[in-house]
């Protein structure tokens, strides 16, 4: 860990597919460059391919706050639970400073859901250690983060496949 550098906060959002394979081709790199990652999943609670990386990179520590493969509609009161645990973990994961990578895959989605507000994660945000490089991935990015981030790359859906009915798929959605 290099904690004479800077940390930045990285946004992926957009309906576009690419975000949380974006946030995983960092962590590969944060990993294969010596660094350590701490890769949470929210809004998720369903066996993904990206969890073999526990077993090959001691540094890599991946952890899921929901239920079943995500939220489609109305957030149960186990997803709810989850979400504020996983949050509680994560604020606890950027203040001890000791992952160089954090990625909060969904949590955005966690916020359009109601599990989390904004002014929550924006704090958590800030009582990060500064070498910590934070990622945030999901769709619906609202103003106020987009404000609080140093990078923000929106996935433009031009086509996908989804909307004509391919539904994920083991390897490559997930
Ligand atoms: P990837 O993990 O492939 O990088 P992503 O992180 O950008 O994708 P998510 O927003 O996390 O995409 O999408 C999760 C899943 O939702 C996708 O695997 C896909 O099957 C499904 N999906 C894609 N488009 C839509 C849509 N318009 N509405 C609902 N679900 C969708
Ligand atoms: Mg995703």
């Amino acid at each position: 860990m290099n904690k004479d550098r800077k940390g930045y906060i990285q946004i992926y959002c957009g309906n576009g597919k690419g975000k949380t394979t974006a946030a995983l081709g960092l962590s590969l790199r944060t990993l294969l460059s010596g660094g350590s990652v701490y890769f949470a999943q929210f809004c998720k609670g369903s066996e993904t391919a990206e969890m073999g990386l526990c077993s090959i990179f001691e540094n890599f520590v991946m952890e899921q706050y929901g239920t079943g493969k995500f939220i489609v509609s109305d957030p149960s009161e186990e997803d709810r639970k989850q979400a504020r645990q996983g949050f509680e973990h994560c604020k606890n994961v950027l203040s001890s400073g000791f992952f160089d990578l954090v990625v909060l895959d969904e949590i955005i989605l966690s916020v359009f859901y109601q599990l989390i507000t904004v002014e929550e994660i924006i704090s958590m945000l800030r009582t990060r250690k500064p070498w910590v490089e934070v990622v945030l991935t999901g769709r619906k990015a609202p103003r106020e983060l987009i404000e609080a981030a140093d990078l923000v790359t929106e996935m433009k859906k031009v086509k996908h496949y989804f909307d004509a009915g391919v539904k994920a798929r083991r390897g490559i959605e997930f």
